[in-house]
C-alpha cells in the first residue's frame, strides 16, 4: 500500500503517478497523452476522466463548506449571509476552473492507489515510450540531413528526406554523422 499512497501524493502535486515526472500538460486545459518520463497513458479506459470530474465538484463542495461553516463560526452572532453567499457563489464558479488540470492528476494518483498498473499497461507504455524515442531519432538525423542539404546547395536544397533511409541508425547518434558527410562529400 507503500506504493499506493506515493502515486496518490504524486497526482495531489500534479506529478505523473507512476514516475513522478512532472510537465504531464501541453497547455493549461490539454494533458498529454502519455507521460514523457515513462510512457504512462494517462487516459486508462474510455470515460475515465468522469472519475476526475467527481474529483473535482466534491472538491469544490468541500471547499465551499469549509468557506461558509468556516465564515459562519467566525463571525458568529453578526454572520455577513450576503457575503458569505457571494463568496460561496465565486467559488462554485472559479474552483471548477482553476482546479480542472489539477483534478485530473489528483484522479489519476487517488486511482492508481487501488487499481495498480496492469503488466500488459507497463508493456505497452514501455512499447510507446521507445516508440516515441525512435522518432524523436529519426528527426534529429532528417534535421541534420536537410541542414547538411542546405549547406551544401544554398537556397536550392529541396529533398529534405530520404526514402531508404535504414532505420537501424535511429538510436545510433554516430549514424548521424556518417550519413551527413557522405551526403556532402
Ligand atoms: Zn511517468
Amino acid at each position: 500500500m507503500a506504493g499506493g499512497v506515493q502515486a496518490l501524493g504524486r497526482g495531489l502535486v500534479m506529478r505523473c503517478p507512476t514516475c513522478g515526472a512532472g510537465d504531464l500538460f501541453v497547455s493549461y486545459y490539454t494533458m498529454r497523452e502519455r507521460c514523457l518520463n515513462c510512457g504512462t497513458a494517462f487516459e486508462r479506459e474510455e470515460g475515465y476522466w468522469v472519475g476526475a470530474m467527481i474529483v473535482l465538484i466534491g472538491m469544490t463542495e468541500v471547499l465551499f463548506a469549509i468557506w461558509f461553516v468556516g465564515g459562519m463560526l467566525l463571525t458568529w452572532p453578526d454572520v455577513p449571509w450576503t457575503g458569505l453567499l457571494i463568496g460561496g457563489v465565486v467559488l462554485n464558479l472559479t474552483f471548477p476552473v482553476l482546479g480542472y488540470s489539477w483534478s485530473k492528476t489528483a484522479w489519476m494518483g487517488l486511482h492508481d492507489a487501488f487499481v495498480p498498473e496492469e503488466p500488459a499497461q507497463q508493456a505497452e507504455a514501455i512499447t510507446a515510450l521507445d516508440a516515441r524515442r525512435r522518432a524523436a531519432a529519426f528527426e534529429a538525423r532528417d534535421r541534420a540531413l536537410a541542414e547538411a542539404a542546405e549547406g551544401e546547395h544554398g537556397a536550392e536544397g529541396t529533398d529534405r528526406s530520404e526514402p531508404g533511409d535504414d532505420p537501424r541508425d535511429a538510436g545510433d547518434h554516430e549514424g548521424f554523422d556518417d550519413t551527413g558527410s557522405g551526403r556532402t562529400r
